[in-house]
């Protein structure tokens, strides 16, 4: 997420998939973290990924896409547990306190 967060940061707004892309992608990751995933936003995220590789100006919006593709092509099952709250996944916060109670 926070490489999404940083592209979408980064996009200078020229091009519209890049742009809007950037900023839908951080969207869907948002709600998946908090809970209001939906196994269609796994694929909705490839797609948004699909229509700004290679119709983006600059490598901006191509390095966009690749953590999504990429998280989604080795760690889908990952993507679609923390939708479904499966036991055994962990949230984002619930990493922290895991990470805090260690140290
Ligand atoms: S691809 Fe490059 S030029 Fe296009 S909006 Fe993104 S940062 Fe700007």
């Amino acid at each position: 997420m926070k490489w999404t967060e940083f592209y979408k940061h980064e996009s200078c707004g020229k091009c519209t998939p890049c742009r809007e892309g950037t900023f839908w992608l951080v969207q869907i990751l948002e709600r998946m973290v908090h809970g209001e995933g939906t196994e269609a936003d796994v694929e909705t995220m490839l797609d948004i990924c699909d229509n700004i590789l290679g119709r983006s100006f600059c490598a901006l919006g191509d390095g966009a896409t690749s953590p999504i593709t990429s998280a989604i092509k080795y760690f889908r099952q990952e993507f679609l547990d923390l939708i479904a709250e499966q036991p055994g996944v962990k949230r984002p916060e619930q990493l922290d306190d895991l990470v805090g109670a260690q140290a």
